[in-house]
């Protein structure tokens, strides 16, 4: 068995739950490669609620500690190009913190996807940039009528590249995953080809709960597609940067659980109902067992990964679900 030890500040959604930590993963079941991915410190507010990361060629990484949220930013020759302004809040310290390492404006903003909780505060951050995103992502704000999220002008699709001079985004779009208008991200960094996945790729994290807004056979897709891309590190939007092969993680934890839930289904018959009432009592005893058993075939080798014993049985709820609807 070979560790793999790795040391990054990571977070979760659970709002001010859980510290940035050091720990070790058990490689025996993960095969990640051993590499230093300590970055410096380039700028640190003084409450200490914020700091930046310098990952070379222009590249950085804004962290919100308290709800542990991550933005990448590339200073290009002229202009910076932000991605996600999190929240109004958020967004007037991500602007301080642009500003106190570089005197060249925000001139593009990237949304990520359509949540709520990644993309209000763009007017705060740069009033006067120009915003990129998913098609999807304006007509659900159209849709939703968020009236304080500015609405993106310019729509990228996979393929495109976000540009200002000496720098650039490449934009990713894998079909419908976390979100139907969720694009990832790809810089070249100095610590290599990063690849900005927002709440899809979490690194050493059990995924989000119940897996809010997501089609879990698009994700398995998505998963499939981005482990074609040559990436060296991966960023989500509370963690990272973690090796690429943390993209084969995440998908191999939904196959490995699908099977699982699939195993555990087999081997638990399912109560003969014999009055509808039953189905709500019975019904949902069976579900609970196969999804603990489910959960027990998965603890030896997920069972290291962050939140899994309370994540996990989540998970399996919305893996569950995809099992029976399709998606
Ligand atoms: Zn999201």
């Amino acid at each position: 068995m070979t560790n793999y030890v790795f040391c990054v500040f990571r977070g979760v959604q659970v709002k001010r739950a859980i510290l940035s930590i050091c720990f070790l993963v058990l490689a025996a079941t993960l095969p990640v490669k051993a590499q230093d991915i300590d970055t410096p410190v380039v700028y640190r507010s003084d409450d200490g609620s914020v700091f930046v990361k310098d990952l070379g060629k222009g590249v950085h990484l804004f962290h919100y500690t308290p709800d542990f949220y991550v933005s990448p930013f590339v200073i290009g020759d002229n202009a910076v190009i932000a991605v996600d302004p999190v929240n109004r809040n958020v967004a007037e310290l991500y602007r301080a913190a642009v500003a106190a390492l570089t005197d060249k404006p925000i001139t593009k903003i990237i949304y990520s996807h359509d949540h709520r909780d990644h993309i209000v505060g763009a007017d705060v951050l740069s009033p006067d940039a120009k915003i990129y995103a998913h098609p999807g992502t304006r007509s659900s704000l159209e849709e939703r009528g968020d009236v304080d999220i500015p609405l993106p002008s310019k729509f990228v699709e996979d393929g495109d590249k976000v540009k200002v001079k000496g720098a650039q985004v490449r934009i990713h779009y894998f079909g419908p995953n976390h979100g139907y208008s969720n694009i990832a991200l790809s810089f070249d960094a100095g610590i290599g080809s990063v690849l900005v996945w927002v709440d899809t790729l979490e690194i050493g994290i059990v995924p989000y709960r119940t897996l809010p807004d997501t089609n879990v056979r698009g994700y398995l897709t998505s998963l499939r597609l981005a482990a074609e891309l040559d990436v060296d590190w991966v960023i989500g939007g509370h963690s990272g940067p973690g090796p690429g092969i943390w993209i084969e993680n995440y998908l191999n934890y939904f196959l490995d659980m699908e099977k699982a839930l699939r195993k555990a289904q087999a081997e638990i018959p399912p109560p003969a109902f014999t009055d509808v009432d039953q189905v709500f009592a019975q019904g949902e005893e069976h579900i609970a067992a196969v999804i603990a058993a489910a959960v027990d075939e998965m603890r030896p080798k997920y069972g290291k990964w962050m939140g899994f014993e309370q994540w996990a049985p989540l998970n399996a709820e919305a893996v569950r679900a995809y099992i029976i609807v399709g998606n």
